[in-house]
């Protein structure tokens, strides 16, 4: 202050000093009018005082001492009005009302934009400031009071997941009501433009629910094989007539004599067990009562209800991740219910059904099937019987399967898929060997020559050697370890060899009954269905025997040199 008081006074306040303006009114030596006066800052007054008063005139220090304090009170003044000013305009910023954010859907025009706000659309004007091309599908913007874009806010991070059913045209995607919305139609935000999408993947949305901004890592659907199931008459399955037998009377039956069923009050399946050893045919069963039942209902009601099989592993199902095991199979049931509800005939497959619906032992996953089995068990309660889904599980080892789920109403028939005894595996020998293949003798006549070598008790078709508690000892012949599988192996090898020989000798050749010998011994030897070990408990598994009786269940030893040269037999 005290130094500001010896500056020049007209510096002071910025204003020029009369002498140095000869516009001013203070330049004029006469009496000015009132309305001029007033015109005039105190500054000014003082100064045209000044210019009033004679030369050396006694108050012209004092006058000057006055025109300091007055600049330096004009200052103070100016700067007070400029901080009022200031706070003036925040007062007005924070009373005006809030800006709205919306989602960008897309552009209408150069200057407008189609913009969902709070479930709401509007085609909103863009601030020509602001550069259309620099808006993104999907993402944040900012409306002021006019609902005018006023500024891009980049992506939402957070929001609901849902899963995507199906790609539609345009990169829309297809939503279900499993995500517990409607089922409804969304975009896809820029950020997924490009982005490889698939049926039963997880997307996150925008809060307004319209548009898919990111694909969520975890908790995808199981990439599960929709197996689409040929055509599988019942005469295509050999050697398994009981078990055919009792599909066809546990779920055809219901399913064309609705009325007879009902009238009786009898129970209906809801689905069926398949067990017995690998390579038998369960899968293949599963498959033929989905392509005959459709054939079955077509012909005695006309309608045509196409099949779908959903054919999964339970292992598939087993998955680290809490809580992901018990939506995998909430997520299968759903699938199939939504198809049923399309007029599908939906079929659930669930192989090796033993390691997800096992019973609760302590173990490894047991505490996922704890809340599998469980889970499982609602799922089948909610099932209509013939409405919708049929439930089909399988596997090697029933009896590790949870009692629960085999309680009545839920999955309450057990249906054996035994290995095929002689008569059976001629039957299957006859279906793989067709009569349109080039054969070497007629069909019959070659499948029983190879199933008597098959099945024959002789040295050479000794396959295990068996040990009892009791101490006995007995062979397992190849034919007691016989499947379809083998079978149709077999087959397929023994085309390979005639074909290699019509190369070697260019000449016609047809399948004979040495083909299928030399493919049958080693389809034994190096066949992948039988475990690579000598372990009991590995070779107990594709047998009917009781542990508890068995001592030792392997390979014979020493092994046999094979006869053909080949290698081991
Ligand atoms: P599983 O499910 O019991 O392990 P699969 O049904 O997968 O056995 O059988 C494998 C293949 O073996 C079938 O696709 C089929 O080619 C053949 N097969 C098995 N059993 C039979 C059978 N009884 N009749 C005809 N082919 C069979």
């Amino acid at each position: 202050m005290a130094e500001s008081k010896k500056r020049p006074a007209a510096g002071a306040s910025g204003q020029k000093s009369p002498s140095e303006n000869p516009e001013s009114p203070l330049s004029s030596p006469d009496v000015l009018s009132r309305e001029q006066m007033e015109q005039l800052s105190a500054l000014q007054l003082v100064d045209m005082i000044v210019g009033k008063l004679p030369p050396r005139h006694s108050s012209i220090m004092d006058m000057i001492y006055l025109r300091d304090r007055v600049a330096e009170i004009e200052e103070v003044n100016d700067q007070a009005r400029q901080t009022i000013e200031k706070m003036d305009a925040i007062i007005e910023k924070l009373r005006s009302p809030a800006f709205r954010v919306g989602t960008f859907l897309m552009p209408i025009e150069p200057d407008k934009a189609h913009v969902v706000v709070g479930g709401t659309d509007y085609v909103c004007r863009i601030d020509p400031q602001l550069p259309l091309a620099s808006l993104q599908v999907g993402q944040r913007v900012l409306l002021n009071e006019a609902f005018a874009v006023v500024q891009g806010l980049g992506f939402e991070r957070n929001g609901p997941i849902v899963r995507i059913d199906e790609l539609l045209s345009g990169g829309r995607l297809r939503i279900g009501q499993e995500s517990g919305m409607l089922t409804s139609v969304l975009l896809r935000s820029s950020l997924l433009a490009k982005e490889k999408l698939k049926p039963g993947m997880e997307v996150r949305l925008d809060a307004n629910q319209r548009v898919a901004l990111e694909v969520i890592g975890i908790g995808k659907r199981i990439e599960r094989a929709l197996e689409t199931v040929n055509e599988i008459p019942w005469t295509s399955i050999g050697g398994q007539d009981e078990a055919v037998q009792a599909i066809r009377d546990t779920i055809e039956l219901p399913f064309l004599h609705k009325a007879l069923f009902k009238k009786f009050e009898h129970s209906v399946p809801k689905g069926f067990l398949l067990h017995g050893p690998p390579g038998c045919g369960k899968t293949l069963l599963g498959k033929a009562t989905a392509f005959n039942l459709r054939q079955q209902i077509k012909a005695e009601t006309g309608v045509d209800r196409p099949e779908f099989f959903l054919h999964v592993k339970g292992p598939e199902i087993l998955n680290m991740w809490v809580g992901e095991s018990e939506r995998q199979v909430r997520d299968l049931f759903a699938q199939c219910r939504e198809r049923a509800a399309d007029g599908h005939l939906a079929f659930l497959f669930i192989d090796e059904a033993e390691s997800i619906l096992g019973t609760r032992r302590a173990g490894r996953y047991s505490s996922i099937l704890s809340t599998v089995v469980p889970m499982f068990c609602t799922e089948m309660d909610g099932i209509e019987p013939l409405t919708n889904v049929v439930v089909i599980i399988a596997s090697n080892r029933a009896d590790l399967i949870d009692p629960a789920i085999l309680r009545p109403g839920r999955i309450d028939r057990k249906i054996k898929v035994n290995r095929p005894n002689k008569e059976g595996a001629q039957r299957i020998y006859e279906i793989y060997l067709k009569d349109t293949l080039p054969l070497a003798e007629p069909r019959e006549d070659l499948a029983k020559a190879i199933t008597e070598a098959h099945y024959g008790h002789t040295p050479d078709n000794q396959f295990l050697e068996i040990v009892y508690r009791s101490g006995r000892k007995d062979f397992l012949y190849r034919g007691d370890l016989a499947s379809g599988a083998i079978i149709a192996a077999i087959v397929e090898r023994a085309k390979s060899l005639a074909i290699k020989r019509a190369i070697e000798t260019k000449q016609d050749t047809s399948i004979t009954r040495e083909d299928l010998i030399i493919a049958m011994k080693k389809e034994y030897s190096e066949n992948d269905l039988f475990p690579p070990t000598d372990i009991t408990e590995d070779w107990l598994k594709l047998t009917d025997f009781d542990p508890d009786n068995v001592i030792r269940l392997g390979p014979i030893r020493p092994r046999k040199k094979d006869e053909l040269g080949t290698g081991i037999i």
